[in-house]
């Protein structure tokens, strides 16, 4: 897959915006889409993990953890699918076994966000 047709597969938050169509298809998506490390990285991709690692707005969630969460708050996310940063945060969670690391601001997985050019960081932490 190139990077232009990840990038813009995945777009600002993308791995749920993919998630337009509603229903099963989205458990599928978690499991394949959201957790699966793109081979792509982009250059500012450590830099920008490094400044998610010291944020106060990261959590560290198991899958399990953001299913649930997601779940939980499918119409929210559903209803405001272009700015997640409308819902209440992720619940702030230490780093633990199996954690994945999110940001609780943007409800994105940092691995899959960081690695994609034109996401950028709601709190403008940021550079590029
Ligand atoms: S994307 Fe920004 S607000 Fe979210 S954890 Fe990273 S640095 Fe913090």
């Amino acid at each position: 897959m190139s990077g232009q047709s990840l990038d813009k597969k995945m777009g600002c938050c993308g791995k749920i915006k993919k998630m337009g169509s509603i229903g099963l298809s989205h458990m599928n998506f978690i499991n394949s889409e959201v957790f699966k490390i793109p081979r792509l990285k982009y250059e500012h991709t450590d830099e920008r993990v490094g400044i998610c690692l010291t944020c106060d707005f990261n959590t560290y969630m198991p899958r399990n953890s953001y299913i649930a969460w997601f779940l939980s708050n499918a119409k929210a996310i559903m209803k405001n699918m272009e700015d997640l940063t409308v819902l209440p945060m992720l619940p702030k969670q230490e780093e633990r076994p199996g954690g994945k690391m999110f940001c609780r601001v943007c409800k994105c997985w940092i691995a899959g966000k960081a690695r994609m050019k034109n996401e950028t960081c709601p709190k403008g932490y940021w550079i590029q």
